[in-house]
């Protein structure tokens, strides 16, 4: 039979897998094929070893986040790593959390690929905002809520990258946007300062952490309340904050477990 798919391996090849936010059975099984004919791996931080699991046996892992032993990898030297392995010969998987293409350099990876004529393929992974919405059973847009969606980072605080967070107030108020801000727990202070300026006090907030996983928590409060619920709960890295009228409901329950069942 013809093999019609994209995804099977040809020589100068790396493919850039989501991993999803954590669960294994958010995996598509384009990701499993590829994690299973992969001969080396290199993973990020943030990726559950329980996918790493599921490789082929006998592949190569190689651990290039913060938490992997390599001291916050530089960029440039994982993206020598790929090269190498693969004029090696080697089937590449760069696997990554959530999409590869939210958030993560995805993109940076990619051309830096192509720049050397190898071949790029992306599997696309649940990102990380919209499993943390859905395990809520809130939909990030809403037809009478919310007419679209903003994924920010909320990392970028000081320079020519710094977001705008009044601006990005105002765009949520006046376009009814569900804003999703990813990397924001420890700048939260600072977001919920500039949201404030263009969004009502009252405004529905939640923070997911550990999305999709059984350790996930969860809180929801008022915007002008999200500084001081963040401290107390302790909700630390990884969360996601979201922002928009689609939690009132939940907000108005106000009386939402803080820890989630596992799924399954
Ligand atoms: N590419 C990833 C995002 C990488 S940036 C994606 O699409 O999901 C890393 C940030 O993602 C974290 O700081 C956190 O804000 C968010 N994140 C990743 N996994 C998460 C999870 N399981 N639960 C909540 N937030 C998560």
């Amino acid at each position: 039979m013809p093999n019609n798919y994209k995804h099977s391996f040809t020589t100068g090849k790396v493919i850039l897998v989501g991993a999803g936010p954590g669960d294994p059975e958010l995996l598509t099984r384009k990701a499993y094929k590829a994690l299973q004919s992969a001969t080396v791996l290199f993973v990020d931080d943030l990726v559950n070893p329980e996918i790493v699991e599921l490789a082929n046996p006998m592949a190569r892992v190689v651990y290039v986040g913060k938490r992997g032993g390599c001291k916050s990898t530089p960029q440039a030297f994982i993206e020598k790593l790929m090269l190498a392995a693969v004029f090696e010969g080697e089937n590449v998987v760069r696997l990554k959390g959530g999409d590869p293409f939210i958030f993560g350099r995805g993109g940076e990876e990619v051309e830096a690929l192509q720049r050397h004529g190898i071949t790029v393929d992306v599997i696309n992974g649940i990102t990380a905002g919209l499993a943390a919405v859905s395990s809520l059973n809130v939909p990030l847009t809403h037809r009478e809520h919310a007419h679209g969606v903003v994924f920010v980072t909320g990392h970028a605080k000081t320079g020519a990258h710094a977001i705008d967070w009044r601006a990005m107030s105002a765009a949520a108020k006046q376009a009814k946007l569900t804003l999703v801000i990813y990397m924001g727990v420890s700048g939260v202070a600072h977001i919920a300062a500039g949201l404030l300026v263009g969004l009502p006090p009252d405004t529905p907030v939640a923070v997911v952490q550990n999305a999709s996983l059984p350790s996930q928590r969860h809180v929801v409060c008022a915007l002008e309340n999200l500084r001081h619920c963040v401290t107390q709960n302790a909700m630390t890295s990884p969360s996601v904050i979201i922002v928009g009228e689609v939690f009132r409901g939940l907000m108005a329950l106000n009386a939402t477990p803080m820890v989630r069942e596992a799924i399954g």
